[in-house]
């Protein structure tokens, strides 16, 4: 057992962290793999898309100088998607053609079938035509050369589609980080598996980082080792540390005799970059490296250890996915009343937030507990009450870091569902 030599701040914490994080290497990945990755390099444009003028609507393709209404055309030859027409159009001659038909020579706009007397080998024209109708040209969306998707772009739907559209099958990005993530304590059981004996709980946190560290797009597993044994712990971290880029732990860091995971940690040969934070919840985190992996111990109350998750691993798998921009959204809020804060630790408080004509306002979610499980289920983000001046004064400014993002989308005297 140990005792916390001296704990640092949290911005400190989180700034060599950080400091000690670099972004994955790049990788070439499908086209599915990359969503929700950042672009590692610019993307250009392989040729001009569309890369023939084609046409828009379903119809005739003709000459404009041809096409006054009530003239009637001759049809030549057809050109559906995918299959361009043999012949050209001369005057009075118009091919069939179809949304996204290649446009056959000599003809400058398409007729929309509507606007004739329909489908036929011959057909009477409706309504006058201009040149251009209708028509898509080559390189009207992008160009040859161009960059269509700039590096660190968070790739999404819309990317996906016009990358396809280039032909690539795959986009560099930074890789997703694998996670390992894994419990301690003899008194945890597997959830479904059979009852609780007294004295024992079900091990809640190893699903909750996982689901965590899912959403923040990393690639997560459990591996299980619910023990406080020191030998077990041991052999799991080894694995852990082998085959993850970043390992995460809850439980047994703190300085109980049963405590054991940072002593392992340390005879693993993972160097301490820094255990225990000013912060509630949150005292005991330990974060260190070991080569190229990164290892998060954080604590074991369920609350502390998903707090914790929030405020240090989020960014780091972020940083390491290439997306430095992407922290949880962070706003000035107001509480209505002074809040304390007595534990010479910045407060990571659970509250609601409710947007009023003053801003956003903040109300705790009741009890504060690390246990509370429950108190998460209800929190709209987490304000960052520091320990200066022994807390907040009603209307002060305070940063909140916003965990549910619709909240955002509210207005005034709605909290919008
Ligand atoms: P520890 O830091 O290991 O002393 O754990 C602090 C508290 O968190 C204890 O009440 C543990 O039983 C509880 N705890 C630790 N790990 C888990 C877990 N995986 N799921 C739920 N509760 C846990
Ligand atoms: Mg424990």
């Amino acid at each position: 057992m140990q005792l916390f030599e001296k704990l640092i701040d949290y911005h400190e914490a989180v700034r060599l962290m950080l400091e000690s994080t670099p972004r994955l290497p790049v990788a070439r990945v499908s086209l599915m793999e990359a969503r929700g990755l950042a672009l590692a390099e610019d993307v250009r444009a392989r040729f001009d898309s569309p890369p023939f003028d084609n046409s828009a609507v379903d119809g005739y393709a003709l000459r404009s100088a041809d096409a006054q209404a009530g003239r009637v055309f001759r049809v030549v030859d057809e050109a559906p998607a995918g299959r361009p027409a043999r012949k050209g159009v001369g005057e009075g001659e118009a091919v069939k053609i179809f949304t996204g038909g290649v446009i056959p020579d000599g003809a400058d706009a398409v007729a929309m079938v509507e606007n004739t007397s329909g489908w036929g080998e011959e057909f009477e024209l409706k309504k006058a035509a201009a040149p251009g109708n209708n028509l898509r040209l080559a390189g009207e969306d992008v160009r040859e050369g161009d960059v269509i998707l700039r590096s660190g772009t968070e790739i999404g739907a819309p990317e996906i589609a016009l990358a396809a559209t280039q032909g690539y099958g795959e986009l560099p990005v930074y890789r997703r980080p694998r996670v390992a993530v894994l419990s301690t304590g003899s008194e945890l059981v597997e959830p479904g598996t059979r009852a609780l004996a007294p004295g024992e709980i079900f091990d809640s946190n190893s699903f909750a980082l996982l689901a965590q560290a899912r959403e923040a797009g990393a690639d997560a597993h459990r591996t299980t080792a619910a023990s406080d044994d020191a030998a077990v712990l041991r052999a799991a971290m080894e694995e852990a540390l082998t085959c993850a880029d970043v390992v995460v732990t809850s439980g047994g860091v703190s300085v109980g005799q049963r405590d054991l995971v940072k002593g392992a940690l340390l005879e693993l040969g993972v160097e301490q970059i820094f255990w225990g934070i000013k912060l509630k919840p949150g005292k005991p985190v330990f974060f260190g490296t070991r080569e190229d992996a990164r290892f998060f111990g954080l604590p074991g109350n369920p609350v502390s250890a998903m707090v914790c998750f929030e405020l240090f691993v989020r960014p780091a798998l972020m940083r390491m996915m290439g997306r430095e921009d992407h922290h949880r959204p962070r706003i000035k809020v107001y509480f209505d009343q002074d809040v304390q804060n007595r534990f010479g630790r910045m407060h990571a408080m659970r509250v609601n937030l409710t947007r009023t004509e003053k801003g956003w306002r903040a109300e705790s979610v009741g009890a504060q507990g690390s246990g509370l499980i429950s108190s998460l289920t209800k929190a709209d983000a987490l304000t960052l009450v520091g320990p200066e001046s022994e807390g907040v004064r009603a209307g002060d400014p305070v940063e909140a870091l916003v965990l549910r993002e619709e909240v955002l989308f509210s207005r005034v005297g709605d909290r919008g569902w």
